[in-house]
């Protein structure tokens, strides 16, 4: 009986072994064909600025370059199909940097508060062309101080503000708040009151290149990455980020940061 149990055990190690064999296969395959998608999402989304782009030059060449003011609007145009790789192929550096295992976070305490009012400030122009205001929630006179990477928490900030301008109400307001959530952290809410996002879209739209609508987001400037450079920034200090939307009503994006212990 000692031998047929020592074989029972050891087949069912050996069993065991495939089956974790198995899964190492399938995950890799998975991973192939995520590799893959991605492969093929990337070179169809340069694709269509470089075509336009390479449409205005050609009709230039073709006679338009004699007409002044055609030249300068199909210049005007083109440029903005470069501005648009260009910030594609940005995006892109950014989560090969962000996906590969020596992303060397700098945390450091910094005023989340500060950091707001320094985004805002950079964002005023793009938000003034849609009559949005961007506004904190009260009167933050008071620092409120985290330990995280500064230059990535300005990204994540940036992105979101962005598109709630992007997809914000015109004339709309962006509001930012934050709250203590669980004891150690804080949570920062971005609001908006514009356009949001139907729920049976919701689950996906952290996904690289995913939209809802692309060609508004086209139209934006946007490239499909910013919330997923989002969702890795926030992972990669292991803290969550959360999306509450309702069609035509608005988006809260909120996210968690470490606050400073002596805080
Ligand atoms: P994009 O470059 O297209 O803006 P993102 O990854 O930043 O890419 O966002 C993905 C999609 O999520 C957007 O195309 C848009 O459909 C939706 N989305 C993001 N933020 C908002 C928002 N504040 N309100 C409504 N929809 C949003």
């Amino acid at each position: 009986t000692s031998i047929t149990s020592d074989i029972d055990t050891l087949s069912r190690e050996v069993q065991k072994f495939a089956e974790s064999k198995q899964q190492q296969i399938r995950n890799l395959n998975l991973r192939e064909g995520y590799r893959r998608e991605f492969l093929g999402n990337i070179s169809h989304e340069l694709k269509t600025p470089l075509f336009t782009v390479q449409g205005y030059l050609l009709t230039l060449v073709d006679g338009a370059f004699k007409d002044e003011k055609i030249s300068l609007k199909y210049l005007n145009r083109a440029n903005k199909g470069v501005d648009r790789l260009i910030s594609i192929v940005k995006d892109l550096d950014l989560i090969s940097k962000l996906e590969s295992a020596d992303l060397n976070l700098n945390k450091q305490p910094f005023d989340m508060v500060k950091l707001v009012k320094d985004v805002f400030e950079l964002l005023e122009m793009k938000a003034k062309k849609r009559n949005i205001s961007l506004l904190l929630d009260k009167h933050y006179e008071f620092p409120m101080m985290v330990i995280g990477d500064v230059e990535r928490y300005e990204q994540v900030l940036t992105n979101l503000i962005v598109n709630s301008i992007k997809y914000g109400k015109i004339n709309g307001t962006t509001i930012i708040s934050m709250e203590p959530h669980k004891g150690k952290k804080i949570l920062v809410k971005v609001k908006d009151n514009g356009e949001g996002i139907k729920e049976d879209h919701l689950s996906r739209i952290f996904e690289r290149f995913y939209r809802v609508d692309q060609s508004r987001s086209r139209e934006q400037g946007g490239s499909g990455l910013g919330l997923s450079i989002v969702k890795h920034i926030i992972e990669a200090h292991n803290e969550q980020i959360f999306v509450k939307s309702k069609a035509f009503r608005g988006s809260e994006f909120s996210f968690t940061a470490e606050k400073l212990e002596q805080f």
